[in-house]
């Protein structure tokens, strides 16, 4: 069990929910309220140029409160390092949700992009863009109620009735609107917008459209052309095509706004959805199609906050903004607790000090105790029990990534950071942790880096390859309590 500082007395980091371009997200869970909260966990000393992004981060985020939006609790800081604290998101990521090449079922894609819509009109009526829309960033709660999360691009484009146009080139490119990567000002409004298509035709295709919205890429001049009879479209029914057609409009003046897109037909469609208990999270099996998923690449903001301080922006270069090495608290391993076996996780044998509770007034109205702490272990896909023990696995991990051409390596005995990179020749970082679930064993994959259904596509290549090992224990989630208890 980690317990940090003094102001986090009483609160366990349970596990590792996340990294990100500048640090770590942890769940931190109260251990006499079992509340939970994410931790987003900055170490300026390791990454001294975040110091402005989080200070941007946390002035936009503390401005939004929407069931549409990961709730901001608070922000401390302990010398160099800095803590956010958030409302936590149990469901994990809506990526996960994604069959590559598949996508999911359209009622279920209608659903999150009403949900995603509703928080994107919200976030533009406080005058602010989140500019960085991606599956990876739009997480979903107990209820599987998508919450748009990760403001570290976000910014005020239009204050007190003064509406400013944008510069900065920043966003993940296959998901950024044409006019983004134009060099020239363009609004805020329809660029969101754009992502949001984009987003609409990762769930409904399971793959993103183009690498970039450039003349120099094929699949995006096929696109303008109308030569839609291949995929990702060909995947896609008229009606939610008709909308795309109308959203993934070059000129972003002549793009629907949210008004029109809640009028079309197919977004006003009545799916009739499974209640959540009827619904199979597990992937079925893996297609072998083409898909012309992308690279993720990252671009970065500079300063700015409000169109007062900072009327004009400037334009950056892209670059990524995921550093080649993450940092973590305390040593380059994987310091969190999640390498211990879970059972030794959550003996809450501390006793809570009132002064030291994190942030106790500002926590006020995160889940309560009703949820048992196995139950509050994040809900993920990309995870099997396996048969054999620890050292079995272990040897069997390391066939199969020697047989993927993997590079890999152990940064403990529980948990391995597999580097390898995606079909574009991008950057792909994950994480395999061992976690010992009473009798058995869960093998749990997370992204470190990449993108996201590049990543489900390898995690589906590796279970096939650990067949044989594979147990047949569910790993759905919320893991049924005769495993956990
Ligand atoms: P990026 O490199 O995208 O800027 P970041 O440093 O801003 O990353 P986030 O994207 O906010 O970090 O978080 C990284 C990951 O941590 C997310 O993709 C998600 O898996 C997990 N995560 C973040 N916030 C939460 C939350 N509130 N609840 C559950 N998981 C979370």
């Amino acid at each position: 069990m980690t317990s940090v500082t003094a102001f986090v007395e009483g609160w366990d980091f349970v596990q590792t929910l996340g990294e990100g371009a500048y640090g770590e997200v942890k769940l931190a869970v109260n251990a006499d309220t079992q509340e939970a909260v994410a931790v987003k966990i900055i170490n300026l000393e390791k990454n001294p140029a975040a110091a402005e992004a989080v200070r941007k981060e946390v002035c936009v985020h503390k401005l939004l409160g929407h069931e549409t939006i990961i709730k901001f609790y608070g922000f401390r800081k302990d010398g160099k390092i800095q803590y956010l604290f958030l409302e936590y998101a149990s469901g994990g990521e809506l990526f996960d949700r994604i069959e590559p090449d598949v996508g999911m079922q359209q009622q279920d894609a209608n659903r999150y992009f009403k949900q995603l819509i509703t928080g994107v009109e919200y976030l533009h009526t406080k005058g602010v863009t989140h500019r960085d829309l991606k599956p990876e960033n739009l997480l979903l709660d107990d209820f599987d109620n998508l919450k748009i999360s990760d403001f570290g691009l976000a910014t005020v484009f239009r204050y007190q009735g003064n509406t400013r146009q944008l510069e900065k080139c920043c966003g993940t490119v296959p998901y950024v609107a044409p006019e983004v990567l134009s060099r020239k000002p363009y609004d805020a409004e329809p660029a969101d917008i754009w992502s949001c298509a984009v987003i609409l035709v990762a769930l409904l295709a399971g793959e993103l459209p183009w690498d970039e919205p450039t003349y120099g890429c094929r699949e995006y001049c096929d696109w303008k052309d109308c030569k839609i009879t291949q995929t990702p479209w060909n995947k896609i029914d008229n009606l939610a095509l008709s909308l795309l057609r109308r959203l993934l409009v070059e000129n972003g003046s002549k793009r629907y706004t949210i008004n029109q897109i809640k009028e079309h037909q197919w977004f006003k469609k009545n799916f009739n959805r499974p209640a959540l208990g009827q619904l199979n999270w597990l992937p079925s099996s893996p297609t072998n199609s083409p898909s012309s998923t992308g690279p993720f690449k990252r671009m970065c903001s500079e300063n700015e906050l409000s169109p007062t301080s900072h009327p004009r922006e400037s334009f950056m270069p892209i670059s990524s903004s995921q550093p080649e090495s993450r940092h973590r608290l305390g040593s380059d391993g994987d310091t969190n607790s999640s390498m211990e076996p879970i059972s030794r996780q959550f003996c809450f044998s501390q006793p809570v000090h009132p002064d030291h509770m994190l942030l106790s007034s500002q926590i006020q109205g995160t889940p309560g105790s009703s949820q048992n702490p196995w139950q509050k272990l994040v809900r993920r896909m990309t995870r099997f029990f396996v048969k054999p023990d620890r050292d079995g696995t272990k040897v069997e991990l390391e066939k199969v990534f020697e047989q993927l051409g993997y590079n890999w390596k152990f940064n403990s005995p529980g948990t391995v950071t597999i580097t390898t990179s995606d079909r574009r020749h991008i950057p792909l970082v994950f994480k395999a942790c061992l976690l010992e679930m009473d009798e058995n064993l869960l093998l749990d994959f997370r992204l470190s880096k990449g993108d996201g259904l590049e990543f489900k596509r390898h995690f589906i290549k590796i279970k096939n390859h650990m067949k044989a090992i594979v147990s047949k224990v569910p790993p759905t989630w919320p893991l049924v309590p005769s495993q956990i208890s």
